[in-house]
């Protein structure tokens, strides 16, 4: 008998997240310096972390031979505080993905069926393969979630519905009404997971708080990975009812959030001033890239997060000329592979992928 003979069966067919290449295999692989590489593949914040969270962070390296503080009391009242909520109504993961995962280990049986998009952010479907749950994929006409399709997908083996508003990797969103009224629709035994990993850059987010206090089976994820840029230090949360808080807190490791995480991400949620400033660039870039786009004729899904999917004809081959150029950008799987996923960087970084895209276009066999 082998080693995989004896791993439970549904892990060999699990299929496997492939991140990106570091910086510095890029450099390495293409004979470039390491500070000339622009990475637009994850959706980071390319202003980095608000510089009162980096302080924070720094600061708490020196206690850094302690455990962190193991349920997050500090980071906890300053969300109950900002969300004017409870603590019992947070809870803290190792990046929000942790929080999905959580959600798994809960909530998905076998069998259990579970929703979303069928371009929806790709860790929903491993997570529920991981726990054993089916996932059922909706329609995505114009690459945005069809919440009327979603109900029509409803029955009574569903468990999870997983709405990511703005999705990644399609920027799309749903509107606050089409949110609120697929809520006020959603029956008793399914329960809805927001993700709002990119809602800060809306002018608008929606706002579920009202259905948690109202005891719809409701969910909402955010993230420190994105806006907040510190993508790297691992945190996030989700904030519901609190007996969904509870439920969840049964399945997390005792100090799954780090304590340089807390200490930043309490600094990050302060500094307002810095999200709205991030906010504000992006949008920026955002025009700046479109206008770029359009004048070199490419076809772009209008985007209201972060990132931006450009149609290249063939994403994979797109994305290996310009990483030859020294710009790391994703390629897109599936039924989206004629798409690169573009973040949007600095105004000097969105300058450089749209002169290496300039350079690179007539070598592609685009539409
Ligand atoms: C990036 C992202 C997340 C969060 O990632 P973490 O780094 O684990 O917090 C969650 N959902 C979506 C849709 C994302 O794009």
């Amino acid at each position: 008998m082998n080693l995989t003979q004896l791993a439970n069966p549904r892990i060999l067919d699990q299929p496997i997240y492939t991140p990106g290449k570091p910086i510095e295999k890029v450099a390495e692989q293409f004979g470039l310096a390491a500070h000339e590489i622009v990475k637009l593949a994850s959706n980071e914040n390319p202003w980095g972390a608000s510089p009162h969270a980096l302080e924070k962070a720094k600061g708490a390296l020196d206690q850094v031979h302690l455990y962190p503080d193991g349920s997050g009391t500090f980071l906890l009242e300053r969300l109950a505080s900002k969300f004017s909520l409870s603590n019992e109504h947070f809870i803290l993961g190792n990046g929000s993905n942790e929080i999905i995962e959580l959600l798994g280990h809960v909530f998905i049986g076998e069998n259990d069926e579970i929703i979303f998009g069928e371009h929806a952010f790709a860790v929903y479907k491993l997570v529920t393969l991981l726990m054993g749950g089916q996932p059922v994929s909706a329609h995505m006409p114009n690459l945005t979630h069809d919440l009327t399709l979603i109900k029509e997908s409803i029955n009574s083996k569903t468990k999870i519905v997983f709405l990511p508003s703005p999705n990644n990797p399609t920027g799309t969103t749903n509107t606050k009404d089409e949110i609120y009224s697929f809520i006020d629709t959603i029956p008793e035994h399914v329960i809805l997971c927001l993700d709002e990993a990119y809602s800060e850059y809306l002018d608008d987010p929606p706002d579920i708080r009202p259905f948690i206090q109202s005891g719809k089976k409701v969910i909402g994820l955010r993230t420190f990975s994105k806006i907040h840029g510190l993508a790297g230090l691992r945190i996030g949360y989700g904030y519901g009812s609190k007996e969904m808080i509870s439920l969840l807190q049964k399945a997390r490791q005792p100090f799954n959030a780090n304590s340089i995480a807390q200490a930043a991400a309490i600094a990050a949620l302060e500094d307002e001033d810095w999200v709205l400033q991030c906010r504000r660039r992006n949008e920026n870039g955002l025009r700046q890239v479109e206008q770029g786009l359009q004048n070199l004729d490419l076809e772009y899904v209008p985007s209201q997060a972060n990132f931006i999917l450009v149609n290249l004809g063939n994403g994979k081959k797109a994305f290996e000329a310009l990483q030859r150029k020294g710009v790391i950008t994703r390629a897109m799987p599936g039924e989206l592979a004629k798409y690169l996923r573009l973040s949007i960087g600095t105004e000097i970084e969105n300058e450089k992928v749209l002169s290496a895209l300039e350079e690179i276009v007539p070598l592609l066999d685009h539409p």
